[in-house]
């Protein structure tokens, strides 16, 4: 299979990786793109391959020696067939609402909740982690706080305590519609942009403790770019950006819709999809401390939401094993231990 190409539905998924089989074929594909090369003497031939159903493991002709197709992976020396895992990671990187353990279970079959749970667990582990690296730079950076409700345990029924979200989202512009600006010398200023040639381009999301000076400037010292374009609205607590490298821009939006549309459009429905995924998927009620962990991972499917690939790969641990090992590491077997 073409790892360039993913599908793109549920049916065409179960189409291109049908069983057991293809999925390994798809992790040696991946792992030895030239052909099999023992991680042990680094022999460069085709390996001896096990029909048995539940065998992840190619064994070199010249050595001997097996090589595991799921080692240094979230699969290792797990019973669960990869086909369940290679499931998993597709709903979790591509369904817009994060799956509960048991309409996982139910999903994929499985008899026992505690194993829809552990794999669960394992695929979401990569995408709670948080993204470091700064946004910004060349494209305008809007940043903009909300109150998301969450359920606070021990006070009963319909007692919700509010919690401070930031967020911060790229604003790019689509590319014919680029072209188009820049032949009328209008890119990203001089002219109000439609709302419809922009798209949202990588998003960072931060529970704070609450929205005074210090914490919403640390978030964007944290993570934008010094020296981008920052649209904020009027809140005082943004006035230190400028002095702190920032090409600030604030507008006041007295609640109207029409300078919010213009000015910032795309935190707001980034802000507004959030609560809505709260809402639908988990009720409203995740309970604060929990938040930041549902922040991130809602953080991480949306900013690989154009390389489904890349988040499937990445969940399964499968991404590292794209980059071949040098001569020395094969040679000292560095390779085979690293893996
Ligand atoms: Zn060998």
């Amino acid at each position: 299979m073409d790892p360039r190409g993913f599908p793109t539905s549920l049916p065409e998924f179960q189409k291109v990786f049908p069983d057991d089989n293809a999925c390994k074929e798809y992790l040696e594909s991946i792992r030895w793109p030239d052909g099999f090369i023992c991680p042990i003497c680094a022999n460069h031939g085709e390996p001896w391959r096990f029909g048995t159903r539940s065998s992840t493991v190619l064994r070199c002709r010249a050595c001997r020696k097996n090589a595991s197709l799921t080692a240094g992976t979230v699969m290792q020396s797990s019973h669960t067939p990869l086909s369940v895992w290679f499931w998993a990671a597709y709903l979790v990187t591509t369904q817009t609402p994060g799956q509960s353990a048991l309409q996982f279970q139910r999903q994929l079959g499985l008899s026992r909740y505690e194993t829809a749970f552990q794999i669960l667990h394992k695929l979401r582990a990569g995408m709670v982690r948080p993204e470091r690296d700064t946004i910004g730079g060349e494209y305008p950076v809007e940043v903009d706080e909300c109150l998301i409700g969450g359920k606070t345990r021990g006070k009963g029924r319909g007692v919700h305590q509010m919690t401070n979200v930031i967020a911060a989202v790229e604003v790019r512009l689509r590319k014919d519609d680029e072209d188009r600006a820049a032949k009328r010398g209008n890119k990203h200023e001089g002219g109000k942009p439609l709302k419809r040639m922009l798209y949202a381009g990588r998003l960072r999301l931060r529970v704070i403790p609450n929205r005074s000076t210090a914490v919403v400037t640390k978030f964007v010292e944290d993570n934008v770019t010094a020296d981008s374009i920052v649209r904020t609205d009027a809140f005082p607590g943004y006035a230190p950006l400028k002095s702190l490298g920032y090409i600030h821009q604030s507008m006041a939006l007295n609640g109207s819709p029409e300078k919010a549309d213009t000015h910032l459009p795309m935190v707001h429905l980034v802000i507004s999809n959030l609560k809505t995924w709260i809402m639908g998927t988990h009720h409203g009620a995740i309970a604060h401390y929990h938040l930041q962990a549902y922040l991130n991972e809602y953080q991480y499917r949306f900013n690989r939401r154009f390389y489904p690939m890349t988040a499937f790969n990445s969940v399964l641990g499968i991404a590292a094993r794209s980059i071949p090992p040098t001569y020395d590491q094969l040679y000292s077997g560095a390779w085979a231990h690293a893996t």
